[in-house]
C-alpha cells in the first residue's frame, strides 16, 4: 500500500473533522492566553472508552502540534459545526483567516468558539505509531449542542442532510 493508494482508500471513511488546540498555562492562576494557544486540524480523532472516558487524536511527528501536545499535557477537541470549513482550512495551514479565530476558554484548556462538542482532555498515554503519535486523553469536561456538523469525504468538504426537526438528531 503506498502513501497514495492509502490516502485514496481511507479517504472513503467519511469523518468529522476537529480543531486540536493546546496551550501552557500555569495551572493555580488558570490564566487563559490566547497567544499561548497552538491549534490543528485534525481528522484522525477516536472514541477509544467510555469508562474511563478516554478518545485519541493522532498527530503526525512533523506537525508542531505533536510537541505541544508532549509539553503542556493537555489538549481540546472541538468538533466543528457545518459552517467552520474557512476554520478547518485556516487551522491545516491552508489558507491564513486569523481574524475567524475565537478561543472560548474552559477550565484552562481553549476551544473553537461555534463548534459543536467541546472536549477537555488531559493525556493519559502517547504511543509512538509510525510518523504520528497517538496522544490518549482523559476527558475531564465535555460539552455539546446541536446542528449541522462539517464532513471530510475524499479530501473534500461536505455538508450532512439532517432531518427537519432537531429532536430527531439524537
Ligand atoms: P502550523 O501548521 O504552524 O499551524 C496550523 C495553522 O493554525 C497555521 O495556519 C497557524 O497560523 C494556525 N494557528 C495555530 N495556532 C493559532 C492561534 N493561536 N491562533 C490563530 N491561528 C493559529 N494532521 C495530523 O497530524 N493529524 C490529523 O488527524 C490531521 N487531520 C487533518 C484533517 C484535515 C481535514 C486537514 C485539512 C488536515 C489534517 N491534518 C492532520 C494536517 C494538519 O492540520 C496540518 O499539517 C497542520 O498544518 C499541522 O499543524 P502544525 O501543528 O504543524 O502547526
Ligand atoms: P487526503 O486525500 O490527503 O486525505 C484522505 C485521507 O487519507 C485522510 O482522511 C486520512 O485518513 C489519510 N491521510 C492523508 N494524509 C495522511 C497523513 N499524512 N498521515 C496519515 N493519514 C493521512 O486529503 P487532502 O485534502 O489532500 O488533505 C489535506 C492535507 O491534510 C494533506 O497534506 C494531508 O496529508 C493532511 N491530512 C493529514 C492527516 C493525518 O495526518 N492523519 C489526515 C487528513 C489530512
Amino acid at each position: 500500500a503506498t502513501p497514495l493508494r492509502m490516502r485514496k482508500a481511507l479517504g472513503r471513511f467519511a469523518s468529522g473533522v476537529t480543531i486540536v488546540t493546546t496551550a501552557e498555562v500555569d495551572d493555580g492562576a488558570q490564566s487563559c492566553d490566547d497567544a499561548a494557544v497552538h491549534g490543528m486540524t485534525a481528522n484522525a480523532f477516536t472514541s477509544v472508552s467510555l469508562d474511563p472516558p478516554l478518545v485519541l487524536v493522532s498527530i503526525s511527528t512533523r506537525a508542531k502540534m505533536d510537541a505541544r501536545i508532549a509539553e503542556t499535557g493537555r489538549y481540546g477537541v472541538s468538533i466543528l459545526a457545518g459552517d467552520q470549513e474557512p476554520l478547518s482550512l485556516h487551522f491545516a495551514g491552508a489558507t491564513h483567516k486569523p481574524d475567524l479565530v475565537k478561543f472560548v476558554w474552559r477550565q484552562g484548556v481553549p476551544l473553537l468558539d461555534g463548534a459543536l462538542v467541546h472536549l477537555s482532555c488531559r493525556v493519559t498515554d502517547s504511543h509512538p505509531a509510525g510518523d504520528h503519535t497517538l496522544h490518549v486523553g482523559r476527558v475531564e469536561e465535555l460539552w455539546y449542542d446541536d446542528g449541522r456538523p462539517l464532513v471530510f469525504y475524499t479530501g473534500s468538504f461536505r455538508a450532512l442532510e439532517l432531518p427537519e426537526r432537531p429532536e430527531q438528531w439524537g
